[in-house]
């Protein structure tokens, strides 16, 4: 076995060591280049665990940000991926059997999605999800939400995570972006109804679309009031603009018809990803047959539309396997279950400790801001979060074997891999680094 107790075991700094020669920073996302984990390798992932180069064992509620609800290298997606690899690999024209089936199962489980295309990435779907918007509507303005994250694409790379001064201004994630793009973005206040309101009666007949994630994870959890997600749908269809729901986090990990199937509102376009493959690279967009035709797989129509690797059959298999899996067994049943365990037992240990803590989250996610309540609504309330706190006792975390991102805001996910005896371990481990950092 690679790693474990192996004298030829790669050692984990020497590793990193030679990344950092040629790879920029020494890892391939910049979400990856985290403070203290510099001289982190990881060479095996099963279930619930992962392990690094030096063979240390660490359960894993960071999952790569989302992708394996079922727990890494679930041995049925395995078997699909090695079973299509048989028969079948890129061809890149027409169609495959797989593409059909699997295009058809979104299509019975997401409420809004009459026709589907996929994609390897999320970023590529919330990307075509904007263009395909301002091809329908011939309009120029795009509304986000401050706090939400759609990808690393110029329209929508600003205001996620923004400092205290930063919030209610234009805010770039980046640097090398066209003033005239930024300039095309409004970004308003999530769960605020009136911004919302306004911003519409002001630019409405300049708004293309509006794109949001219906629960902003990327900044832990903000659940939305069913009146905002409402007068989303309202402003939208008065205006005659697009409502995309950015479903990669939500889509299939808290229900297998998305947010908007717990919610009830329906919008125009969904973009997906992460966890319909479980980890292989896929992002999907689907929605009203009407839009999804203006893309240039419909012949002769406007809006381009490509991608050598879409609909990769190893990927579209992973996918197909995945879905079956989450139809089948309990999935859902049992991450909801463990999560309102994590949820209680957090609860518990921050109390004992005397720290001020909101253990929020929906389903398998959870994060715990500190600060003292009410439940957080907006990116507002989040800036009362002491972020020294939220990464601190992360970063002791891995000493107690325990994996959470020590990155400010981030949530923590759980998968139908983990077992009670794993939340146990959560929780000791929780307390004990709580501690530590209160008494560092
Ligand atoms: N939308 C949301 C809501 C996301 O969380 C992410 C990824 N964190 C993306 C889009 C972009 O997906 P990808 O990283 O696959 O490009």
């Amino acid at each position: 076995e690679l790693g474990v107790n192996s004298r030829s075991a790669p050692s984990g700094t020497s590793l990193a060591e030679r990344a950092r020669r040629v790879i920029p920073g020494g890892v391939n996302s910049g979400q990856r280049s985290i403070p203290g984990l510099t001289d982190l390798v990881i060479t095996r992932a099963s279930g619930s665990r992962f392990w690094d180069a030096d063979g240390r064992e660490y359960t894993d509620y960071h999952a790569a940000f989302g992708p394996p609800l079922l727990g890494h290298n679930d041995p049925d997606v395995n078997a699909a991926v090695a079973a299509v690899g048989q028969r079948l690999d890129l061809c890149g024209v027409a169609v495959t059997d797989g593409e059909v089936e699997l295009a058809e199962t979104l299509a019975g489980l997401i409420p809004s999605i009459d026709k589907v295309l996929l994609t390897s990435t999320g970023s590529e779907a919330t990307f075509h999800a904007l263009r395909v918007s301002r091809a329908a509507t011939g309009r120029r303005l795009v509304v986000k939400f401050q706090g939400c994250y759609h990808g690393w694409h110029d329209s929508v790379s600003l205001n996620v995570i923004s400092a205290p001064d930063r919030v209610g201004v234009p805010d770039p994630i980046s640097t090398g972006i066209l003033p005239e793009v930024l300039d095309a973005t409004l970004v308003l206040r999530f769960n605020d109804v009136a911004a919302v309101r306004a911003a519409f009666a002001e630019h409405g007949a300049d708004i293309a679309a509006v794109i949001v994630e219906p629960v902003p994870h990327n900044v832990g959890c903000l659940l939305p009031d069913q009146e905002f997600l409402a007068a989303l749908r309202d402003e939208c269809t008065r205006a005659g603009s697009v409502l995309i729901f950015d479903e990669v986090i939500t889509g299939f990990r808290h229900d297998l018809g998305g947010w908007q199937r717990i919610s009830g509102i329906t919008p125009d376009l969904t973009t997906l990803g992460k966890a319909i493959a479980n980890g292989y690279p896929i992002g999907a967009l689907g929605g009203r047959a009407d839009l999804m035709d203006l893309f240039s797989t419909h012949p002769g129509a406007p809006a381009f539309f490509a991608g050598t690797y879409n609909g990769h059959p190893a990927v579209v298999a992973a996918a197909l396997a995945t879905l079956t899996k989450l139809r089948d067994e309990p999935v859902h049943e049992h991450v909801y279950r463990l999560g309102d365990r994590v949820r209680a037992g957090l609860t518990e240990v921050f109390a004992d400790l005397g720290v001020d803590a909101v253990v929020t989250g929906y389903g398998s996610v959870f994060v715990s801001y500190f600060m003292s309540g009410p439940v957080p609504r907006t990116y507002d309330d989040l800036l009362r979060n002491d972020a020294g706190m939220f990464i601190g006792y992360r970063r002791r975390l891995p000493e107690h074997g325990i994996f959470e991102l020590p990155l400010n805001l981030k949530r923590s996910h759980i998968s139908y891999a983990h077992t009670d005896a794993d939340v146990d371990r959560l929780l000791e481990a929780t307390r004990a680094a709580v501690a530590d950092t209160l008494a560092a």
